[in-house]
């Protein structure tokens, strides 16, 4: 297990409340309001996406997210999967990476105007953050990840 926590805001009142990662799984509620959080997901894996579970997954996601826009025929893309597998697992608990496949979810790729891929999209708290196009290696990733995780 690990010592590292996570700053997750409560949907209720809005406080901020930082949870050890080690305790995601027990329910944690909000310390202010003491409404239960959402069940956090802690996998280690990129999370599937789709226009149908895009709001749910990573809109409404407690913890933030590196959302992977991709394309089967996109060889830049097959370059950058091992790189988010890699960051799923360094950030289980911390981070949610996800992954849509642009062609068959074409509306939540117009919603975010992507344009080129692999375009990756950071969200935190229901809100897209910050945009990164192409290939990028990881420690490069992790360089838009820091805001993200630390606040
Ligand atoms: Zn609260």
């Amino acid at each position: 297990m690990t010592d590292e926590t996570v700053l997750i805001r409560c949907r209720n009142c809005g406080a901020r409340n930082r949870i050890p990662v080690a305790r995601l799984q027990e329910n944690p509620r909000c310390g202010r309001c003491k409404t239960p959080f959402p069940a956090i997901s802690v996998t280690s894996r990129p999370v599937m996406v789709t226009d149908a579970t895009f709001a749910r997954d990573v809109l409404e996601s407690p913890l933030p997210v590196l959302m992977d826009c991709w394309a089967t025929w996109c060889s830049y893309c097959g370059a950058l999967s091992p790189i988010l597998d890699d960051l799923a697992r360094t950030y289980a608990g911390r981070l949610k990476v996800a992954k849509l496949n642009v062609d068959q979810n074409p509306a939540t790729a117009n919603r975010y105007s992507v344009m080129s891929l692999p375009t990756l999209l950071f969200f935190r708290d229901g809100k897209l953050v910050e945009t990164a196009a192409g290939a990028l290696p990881k420690a490069e990733i992790e360089r838009y990840l820091y805001p993200l995780l630390n606040h």
